[in-house]
């Protein structure tokens, strides 16, 4: 059953959070930015690379390929040049073919704002279709990688494994649950729940004391946890 998380706690946890990030957040490339394709490169290098990695590559490889459509035009060897040194390199043909399929016979390269359009591109799954719906169109779309996945499990469910699907089915109910209602704040909203699972919930260690939803968070309220 998707746990319950009632409406004054849900408010409470969106809001603490996003005072949160508004004052302690790293200042990020692409929290710069609200283009999609500057946006999608972003996630997919951070989908399995350390942030100070992707710092830089990211903006070298926006130097070579501005736009979707010089990526489109690209070569796979310059690509995969490109990306060489971050690993993983199936996210980069998975970009590139992506690219090309948003400008095939000339349309216009743009990225779709809703995450089901978004999901049907090559390449894109659940979180990245949610990350570029909320990220660059500030749409009140939800998201769970590994670090929300973390933090809503010990704020709301303590007794999910998010690594089994149908639990991590029902903490994608949770994340929609908590969203805020407008999609601007749903851009803090989801940035600030990433931020704290880097910085603070983190895998390694459950920095309660210096949390900001403490008080909305069930394992946060029974005492500091490290596991
Ligand atoms: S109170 Fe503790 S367990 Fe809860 S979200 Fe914060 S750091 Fe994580």
């Amino acid at each position: 059953m998707t746990p319950r998380v009632d409406d004054a706690t849900a408010r409470e946890f969106s809001r603490r959070l996003r005072a949160w990030f508004r004052r302690h957040h790293r200042d990020l490339p692409w929290r710069r930015t609200r283009d999609p394709y500057e946006i999608l490169v972003s996630e997919l290098m951070l989908q399995q690379t350390q942030v100070s990695r992707v710092l830089e590559f990211y903006p070298r490889f926006l130097t070579r390929f501005p736009t979707v459509h010089h990526l489109a035009e690209a070569s796979p060897k310059r690509v995969r040049e490109a990306w060489e040194g971050l690993g993983y390199y199936a996210r980069a043909r998975n970009l590139h073919a992506l690219a090309r399929h948003v400008t095939r016979g000339g349309a216009d390269g743009t990225l779709p704002a809703h995450p089901e359009e978004l999901r049907a591109l090559p390449g894109i799954g659940a979180y990245t279709a949610g990350a570029v719906a909320s990220f660059a169109y500030e749409r009140r779309a939800a998201l769970v990688d590994t670090n929300v996945a973390r933090v809503l499990t010990r704020a709301f469910a303590p007794r999910l494994d998010p690594k089994r699907p149908r639990d991590l089915t029902r903490l994608w109910r949770v994340a929609e649950r908590v969203l805020p209602s407008t999609g601007k704040a749903t851009w803090v909203h989801n940035q600030a729940l990433m931020e704290l699972g880097a910085l603070v919930c983190t895998a390694r260690v459950a920095r309660c004391d210096a949390c900001p939803v403490r008080a909305a968070c069930k394992t946060g309220r029974r005492s500091n946890v490290t596991r």
